[in-house]
């Protein structure tokens, strides 16, 4: 890192060096007429104005700047001398001016533009461009000074970016080329405009251009402002103008990312308030919108000073992001959310069954090992529905070994029917995937026995081992059934059975805990699996619970596309891949229960036979 910052400040001060000996060779203290002096205020005088007046391009608000199209009409009309005199006036003003800006940053800028300028000046000069009017026979040399122009000056910039560390050299400098071509184009286009106004009328057609410009900017700024009320709008709850549901997962993905990224913490909190049927029911919908309306005010004012994200996430029902803030923080904010919500009065409030407004709330908290934001609303969300349980007006931290059966039916035994059901689908297309399923449930069952697993995670495990190779059924018959190798294209196309498999059972909320069984359940622990590559403790436990199960009957038995191992064989397998394909944890333990199962005659026999 301080490699980076040192190398990063001996670049600026190396450009920021050759910038100003360039100024000094190059401009000779250059002297001007009475004319030039007024053409040299006239043109930085414009550079000011146009850099105040911005062209804002959405959606994310970058603006264009005409100043360089100033610049380079100047450098095809007069000499150098001028217009790096421009160029110093304006930094000069600049630095005085612009004080928030660091003073080295104004050195940079104004060595940049030097160099830029001096550069494209003489390419135009040596390919025989001719200064004084603008010229259709120079287009050769405008064209070449305006690309030298261009990407000398996306280099130096992205030299700087790279070396202070921001990102991979490729992304840095695509990105900068890709953002800045178009209004590039456009400056050159413009420059010669701007010449051929000055050319033929000197300050008149400077004042035009500004005028022009000066109006374009009036002009694109009411249309960025109209872009982002209706973009705003598309993310706002119409009544409580909160945060929507859609936009609220959107902002929750990128602080999930963030807190990943920079490893902080990040909770979420779900609350639903208590028996607002009830008060529909007494005071009607419309008084029902307003107390929503009004709580929803509360929760913005509570929330924004704290830099906390909320949403009306449906009917009576709020989320709340708190960046940077481990569960009890959060569990600590909520409760005294909830008895500002208790204390404040709301009209026809006391006709609920507390005499005031109250709330229950979940808490949950983002994990290394919580892979997606519906897993970890859906935490939040059970943890309300526990508070709900326990007499409402309460707030519940997410506890992964509690039990939460109250709202979501994993009822074993009938999703077990269901999903069984589904599985003999496969009877008539793949009965090997069928078997294959059957005993990894079998093996899934017996080893949550061994495993200190909470109610909830157990049957997640049995139900996603029984489906989770569901994904296979897109796979052509011809494929799936082949003997031999599998051709690349046709392993890729195993691989994706992964992906599919979780589509198939999104579809059904009922089985949403099974996704990261159905989808993980081949990445690897040292980071080599797919569909993501995660690594180690970022593949949820029960996907890696699953892995050591699924790849243990993959090897011991008869597979169209390989050997089959024996246990013993297989044992020494998993050992071998430990901290490799699987997790270190679960290795032992699941050996030890082959050992103790059914199948204990048959591993003894072997080992005694090795
Ligand atoms: P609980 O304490 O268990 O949460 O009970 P509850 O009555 O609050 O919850 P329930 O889910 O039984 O009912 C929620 C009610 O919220 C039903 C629905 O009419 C009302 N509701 C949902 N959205 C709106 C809305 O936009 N405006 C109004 N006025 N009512 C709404
Ligand atoms: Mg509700
Ligand atoms: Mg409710």
């Amino acid at each position: 890192m301080e490699f980076i910052k040192t190398s990063s400040k001996r670049y600026l001060l190396g450009v920021s060096i050759l910038g100003i000996t360039a100024f000094i060779f190059f401009n000779k203290l250059a002297h001007h007429t009475l004319f030039e002096w007024v053409i040299i205020f006239s043109l930085t005088g414009s550079i000011l104005l146009l850099n105040y007046y911005l062209i804002p391009i959405p959606p994310k608000g970058n603006s264009l700047s005409m100043d360089s199209s100033i610049i380079l009409a100047s450098l095809f009309l007069y000499k150098l001398g001028l217009t790096l005199d421009v160029l110093f006036i304006y930094a000069a003003i600049y630095l005085f001016t612009q004080r928030n800006i660091v003073w080295w940053k104004h050195v940079f800028n104004f060595a940049l533009y030097t160099l830029l300028t001096v550069g494209a000046y003489y390419l135009f000069i040596l390919l025989g461009g001719e200064l004084g009017t603008i010229n259709v026979k120079s287009l050769f040399p405008y064209t070449i000074s305006f690309i030298f122009y261009f990407f000398t000056n996306v280099l130096l910039i992205g030299t700087y970016f790279l070396l202070s560390g921001v990102d991979s050299p490729k992304y840095v400098l695509w990105g900068m080329i890709k953002e800045s071509a178009t209004s590039y184009s456009s400056t050159l286009l413009l420059s010669l405009v701007l010449g051929i106004l000055i050319g033929s009328h000197a300050l008149f057609g400077l004042f035009l251009f500004n005028v022009i410009s000066f109006l374009l900017s009036l002009a694109f700024n009411q249309h960025f402002k109209l872009f982002k009320e209706i973009s705003e709008k598309a993310n706002k709850d119409f009544l409580t103008d909160l945060n929507n549901h859609g936009y609220f997962k959107e902002l929750l993905t990128e602080e999930m990312n963030l807190a990943k990224e920079n490893d902080l913490p990040l909770t979420v909190a779900m609350l639903d308030i208590d028996d607002f049927k009830k008060f529909n029911d007494l005071f009607g919908h419309i008084d029902g919108d307003q107390l929503l309306k009004e709580f929803g005010a509360l929760l913005k004012a509570e929330t924004q000073a704290k830099g906390y994200i909320v949403a009306r996430y449906g009917g009576e029902e709020f989320s709340i992001v708190l960046p940077n803030t481990d569960r009890q923080d959060a569990f600590a904010f909520m409760n005294e959310l909830r008895k500002k919500a208790n204390d404040t009065y709301f009209k026809g409030v006391e006709g609920l069954p507390y005499g005031c407004l109250s709330f229950s709330a979940g808490v949950a908290e983002c994990k290394k090992e919580t892979y997606s934001i519906s897993e970890l609303l859906n935490h939040a969300d059970q943890a309300m529905y526990a508070a709900k349980d326990q007499g409402k007006n309460l707030v519940h931290i997410y506890n992964e070994y509690s039990e939460y059966t109250v709202q979501k039916s994993l009822s074993i035994e009938k999703d077990l029917e269901e999903l069984e059901l589904q599985l003999k689908i496969f009877l008539s297309k793949d009965v090997y995937t069928y078997r294959h399923s059957k005993r990894v449930y079998q093996y899934a069952v017996d080893f949550s026995k061994k495993l200190t697993l909470s109610e909830h995670e157990r049957k997640t495990l049995i139900l996603g081992a029984i489906i989770h190779d569901i994904g296979k059924l897109e796979i052509p018959r011809d494929i799936i059934n082949k003997k031999g190798k599998l051709d690349p294209h046709e392993w890729e196309m195993m691989k994706k059975h992964v992906t599919w498999g979780k589509e198939i059972i999104s579809t059904n909320k009922k089985l949403e805990d099974l996704i990261p069984l159905v989808e993980l359940h081949h990445e690897r622990y040292d980071g080599n699996g797919y569909p993501y590559g995660l690594k180690g403790k970022t593949i949820p436990k029960l996907s890696r619970i699953l892995c050591v199960i699924d790849s243990f009957d993959a090897m011991t038995t008869e597979r169209p596309y390989q050997k089959t191992k024996t246990f013993s064989e297989a044992i020494a397998e998993l050992r071998n891949c430990s901290g490799k394909q699987f997790d270190p944890q679960f290795v032992e333990p699941f050996i030890e229960m082959i050992k103790q199962s059914n199948h204990v005659e048959e591993v003894d026999k072997e080992l005694v036979l090795i």
